[in-house]
């Protein structure tokens, strides 16, 4: 099918939710993607923060193939094999216990939310609200949106869910003023990323862990963008050598396929027991498999490692490309892969439609940050390619180098 032809049936067929770029892809290969007319791009977003291992990965490509050749679905009423291998798998690259599969990051916080809930039934004398940060995000369902510490999008749903309160993010003392009898949790993103990867001051979640210890509060991390190797390590957590007592996981934990999980640590992992939370599709065959895939093959290739050192490589190469443009970049941050280059004037949305006539993608937030979170398997040509497309299109939007 062309782009027009998607393009007509899309007008007819589809809700109008996303705004979209006038582009298709039809087959990809690592951090490279193929449109409809055989054009190539290079792919500095992947699938927002999802495609881990790049496009096509041989290995998740067979894992996926091979399962669905056997069986694709038979339901949680039985045992899945695959389901308890990707549980080990995930559980071995964390401090956490237990893990409950769902389809999404949305799912995964809903879970968290509901077990915390139930813990506050058990053992906080009914404790039910959950403090958030505003600017976070945390998903589209109802709950998940409630969470979600941004008004505009609230707005359009209330009424929201009862019981949740929002602090100012990094904030440690706004979090500590809004603990009361009633809290039972508190539910950050280590980084925020859909507000434009912001980074909390050194030792928030140290505190964040201390705070949910000294008031007896479950502590949920929301590392659906930041987990499995995107900052450096298999989770940004381990930066401050914490462990949270609830974490939510997705994005690139199926290398693609959608999966979502929620992982629980020691006797929060016993919380949740028959009849309170179920999935029709949650760690199917299919997705279980992906699961187990991508994170045996994160560990053979070495992507964790990959990630810290092209983190390094592009912060370096995006700072002196800030050096030589003065006046265009205003700060570049970021851990490991998750990078946010924010501009001095409100042309991200120019920057990036540069971008993108150069066939290269990345992705706007707000008026001035671009954000970056490419493949982990990125290397330096590509790394070197998408930083001198990202100088051309700062010159092209601004006029010539160093006028404002
Ligand atoms: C993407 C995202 C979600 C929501 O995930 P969905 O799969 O879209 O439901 C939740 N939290 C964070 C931090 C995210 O980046």
């Amino acid at each position: 099918m062309t782009l027009d032809e998607t393009k007509q049936l899309y007008d007819a067929h589809i809700m109008r939710t996303y705004g979209r770029a006038e582009v298709a892809f039809v087959r990809g290969r690592g951090c490279i993607l193929e449109d409809t007319e055989g054009n190539e791009w290079l792919d500095c977003l992947a699938g927002i923060a999802v495609c881990g291992l790049g496009h096509a990965h041989p290995a998740i490509a067979s894992a996926i193939a091979e399962q669905a050749g056997k069986l694709i679905h038979t339901s949680n009423l039985y045992y899945i094999p695959n389901q308890a291998a990707a549980a080990a798998e995930l559980t071995s690259v964390c401090d956490l216990d237990k893990v409950f599969f769902g389809n999404s990051g949305a799912e995964a916080i809903e879970a968290s939310i509901k077990l915390a809930r139930k813990w506050g039934k058990q053992h906080r004398g009914g404790a039910y609200k959950v403090i958030t940060a505003l600017g976070s995000f945390h998903g589209r369902t109802l709950c998940a949106l409630t969470a979600t510490g941004q008004a505009k999008y609230q707005e359009p749903f209330t009424p929201l869910v009862p019981g949740f309160n929002y602090v100012p993010y990094g904030d440690i003392a706004a979090l500590e003023e809004a603990v009361d009898e009633e809290t039972v949790a508190i539910l950050v993103e280590p980084i925020q990323g859909e507000s434009g990867v912001r980074i909390p001051p050194a030792g928030y979640l140290r505190a964040i862990r201390d705070l949910c210890g000294q008031r007896g509060l479950v502590m949920i991390l929301d590392e659906v963008q930041t987990g499995l190797g995107r900052t450096g390590k298999w989770f940004a957590h381990q930066h401050e050598g914490v462990v949270p007592d609830v974490m939510a996981v997705s994005k690139s934990l199926g290398a693609g396929f959608p999966v979502g999980a929620c992982v629980a640590r020691g006797e929060f992992g016993d919380v949740l027991v028959p009849g309170d939370h179920a999935s029709t599709f949650g760690g199917g065959p299919l997705a279980a498999a992906a699961v187990t895939a991508f994170l045996r093959t994160m560990k053979s290739e070495g992507v964790v490692e990959n990630a810290a050192a092209m983190g390094d490589y592009a912060a370096d190469a995006l700072t002196r490309l800030a050096g030589s443009q003065p006046g265009a970049i205003k700060e570049v941050r970021n851990r490991g892969l998750m990078i946010a280059v924010e501009l001095c004037d409100p042309i991200a949305r120019g920057v990036l439609t540069a971008l993108y006539e150069r066939r290269v993608l990345s992705n706007a937030i707000g008026d001035t940050i671009l954000r970056v979170v490419p493949p982990l398997v990125i290397g330096r040509e590509e790394i070197d390619r998408f930083v001198s497309a990202l100088g051309e299109a700062l010159i092209e939007v601004r006029g010539t180098p160093g006028a404002s």
